[in-house]
């Protein structure tokens, strides 16, 4: 099949055979982790070096050719789904770890490392990078900068922003800027700090520098099993209240844990609606005393049985049973949605039942698994694709618990980004002077709207459905982005 000549083109910039255009090709690339939106780009590059991206996003701005980037594709907000008429920059094969320096707790990394492939490098210098996505075995550095992800054990640590020292990024208009370093000073505001988060919309991350730490010399965790979702979360209120600051606080529902039993054999007290995963690290001293705190606090909150994890295996099994729940859910509906919004942490208990109550009201299954540290709701909501009008129900469902968290003073997202799937609830928590001054921000980096467009902010009526064919919600007539 011959290309177009624009195509033919850009096929000039790489060497032979790292232009994909086959309709095969580009299956692969036409969704995320969000599978209800899918789209067919022109075609996907697959530079090698940094300087190859270079090369495409010049071609692409002087073309006004629009372009995502894209790591792994584990997005679950469409971040990475590709643009009608647009090409995907996959960045897997830039995946060097270009310098490890333990003596002064950095890494550089080029965009498509792995997550966990920066601890297990810098594991043998008892060290480790903190943030820790439940796709950290699959997921991307880039992809992490790109929507500041979090993980379990962002409660104490931070997110990725607070893990970024400096960034070498080629801006979506071709120039290349270098920001931050591994020295942390700097000058005027955190330019480096302006890049985490921004979505795919500025250019695309090179060169990531990483802080690592220390490994905790100590980890204290425990597993308890409650008979209501309610008493899980006073549990929650109880060790936040008592000024404690464990590496991790999660949640997991009834759903959540039977589809985690199923798939990696996670065993889980019986009879119980919730259970609570509370980890304490750091040095052995601290979490000697912490953990007498602690066990205080879970024997009170009357839990049916708490289990402390009595080794190393044992601490891995909770949270393989923990890390697994999302894709084991796949085990019980052929699809779902995970939502991420997030609510203050004292109304946790508040939001779990009206999650509840109106997954019964409108027969749509959800299971919860979430960072209840941080307040900040998965609930994976359950459809099955092949019934018409599920993916609408579960969408309005969705909409429903994102309205919940901004009225209740949380946000839309509190790591999965807002990509093409929230983004019109996006002025249900920003003013509209708000989001002017945001998209001004992100013209003056990509002046010709080529990176991602189409993604975070909200986009007007019919343009957003020519743009990346139908939000099922606005098929049924539900929702309206005007
Ligand atoms: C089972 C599962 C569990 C998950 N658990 C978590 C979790 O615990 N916490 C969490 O935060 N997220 C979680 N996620 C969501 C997802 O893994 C994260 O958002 C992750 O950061 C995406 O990385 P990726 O490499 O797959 O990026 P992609 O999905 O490929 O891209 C994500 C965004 O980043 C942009 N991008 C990618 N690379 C670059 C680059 N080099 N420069 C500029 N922009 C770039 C893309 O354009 C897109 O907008 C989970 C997803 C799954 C499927």
């Amino acid at each position: 099949m011959s290309l177009s000549p624009i195509l033919t083109r850009l096929a000039a910039l790489l060497p032979a055979g790292r232009l994909l255009t086959g309709p095969a090709q580009l299956a692969s690339y036409e969704s995320d982790g969000l599978t209800a939106f899918q789209e067919r780009p022109l075609a996907v590059a697959v530079p090698e070096t940094a300087d190859e991206v270079v090369a495409l996003v010049r071609f692409c701005h002087a073309e006004r050719l629009p372009f995502v980037a894209r790591g792994s594709g584990t997005s679950l907000s469409g971040g990475s789904l590709p643009i009608k008429e647009g090409i995907v920059i996959t960045l897997n094969r830039l995946n060097r770890i270009l310098r490890l320096d333990p003596a002064q707790r950095f890494a550089v990394v080029q965009p498509g490392v792995i997550n966990a492939q920066v601890s297990v490098a810098a594991a043998p210098h008892g060290l480790h990078y903190a943030p820790d996505p439940s796709s950290q075995s699959i997921c991307t550095i880039g992809g992490n900068v790109a929507f500041n992800s979090g993980g379990a054990h962002c409660l104490k640590h931070g997110m990725t922003s607070n893990h970024v020292l400096g960034i070498k990024a080629v801006l979506a208009t071709g120039e290349v800027v270098e920001w931050g370093g591994a020295s942390r000073e700097q000058v005027g505001p955190d330019w480096c700090g302006l890049f985490v988060g921004n979505e795919g919309l500025f250019g695309i991350a090179l060169e990531i520098t990483l802080q690592l730490l220390p490994k905790s010399e100590c980890f204290h965790t425990v597993l308890a099993g409650y008979r209501t979702l309610e008493q899980a979360g006073d549990a929650v209120s109880a060790i936040v209240a008592s000024g404690l600051l464990p590496g991790a606080i999660e949640i997991m529902d009834a759903l959540a844990l039977e589809a985690a039993s199923a798939a990696v054999h996670a065993e889980y007290p019986p009879g119980c609606e919730a259970v609570l995963i509370v980890e304490l690290e750091g040095p052995r001293e601290t979490v000697a005393v912490e953990r007498v705190r602690l066990d205080e606090i879970i024997a009170a909150s009357g839990p049916v049985e708490a289990r402390p994890a009595r080794d190393a295996e044992e601490r891995l099994a909770i949270w393989k049973g923990r890390k697994s729940a999302f894709s084991a859910v796949g085990r019980l509906s052929p699809d779902f949605i995970v939502q991420d919004g997030v609510v203050p942490r004292r109304r946790l208990g508040e939001a779990l039942r009206h999650i509840n109550a109106w997954s019964r009201e409108m027969g749509v299954r959800c299971a919860n698994v979430f960072h209840a540290g941080d307040g900040n709701l998965h609930p994976l909501i359950l459809y099955d694709g092949r019934v018409p009008g599920a993916l609408e129900r579960a969408e309005a469902l969705a909409g429903r618990i994102l309205k919940m968290c901004v009225a209740m003073g949380g946000s839309i997202t509190g790591e999965h980004g807002v990509g093409v799937e929230k983004r019109q609830y996006l002025p249900d928590m920003f003013s509209v002077d708000e989001i002017d001054c945001m998209k001004r921000i992100a013209a003056a980096f990509d002046p010709c709207s080529i990176a991602n467009p189409g993604k975070m902010f909200p986009v007007a009526g019919a343009l957003a459905l020519v743009q990346h064919g139908l939000h099922p919600l606005e098929k049924a007539g539900l929702i309206s982005r005007e």
